[in-house]
């Protein structure tokens, strides 16, 4: 599952929103479409490595997440 951080250009909220088909991403906070897409950290490592999302050799935590840990990102 694609997770992607957005960056609200209306108020400067940030939030992580799941993507799924042709779903339209819209802040948490204010409801505004108007959102840029940040790099997710945990998307990039989990191409980079072939699918795997617990890869370590960058580091035990997850700088794209809340949850800590890329393993929390699956269920955030
Ligand atoms: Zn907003």
């Amino acid at each position: 599952m694609p997770i992607f951080e957005y960056h609200c250009d209306k108020c400067g909220h940030e939030f992580e929103c799941l993507i799924v088909g042709s779903h339209q991403p819209e802040c948490a906070s204010c409801s505004s479409k108007k959102v840029t897409r940040l790099m997710s950290a945990c998307s990039y490592k989990s191409k980079g490595s072939g699918g795997e999302t617990t890869g370590s050799s960058a580091g035990s935590s997850c700088s794209g997440c809340t949850a800590g840990s890329c393993a929390g990102c699956g269920t955030a």
